[in-house]
């Protein structure tokens, strides 16, 4: 799998500045529109710690 550089430390997969899970799911933000730049774009994968 391609390295994932992440910063965001409240999830459970992240580790050393990088996703430490075998696979991502990307998804647009709102399905009923056409993301246009990146933050439009969210990390289905992200789980908080603990869950
Ligand atoms: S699952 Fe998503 S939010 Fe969590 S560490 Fe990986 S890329 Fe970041």
């Amino acid at each position: 799998m391609a390295e994932i550089r992440c910063y965001v430390d409240s999830c459970e997969h992240w580790g050393n500045q990088m996703c430490q899970a075998q696979a991502i799911e990307v998804r647009s933000e709102d399905e009923q529109k056409t993301p246009k730049r990146s933050d439009h774009t969210m990390c289905a994968t992200f789980k908080p710690p603990g869950t």
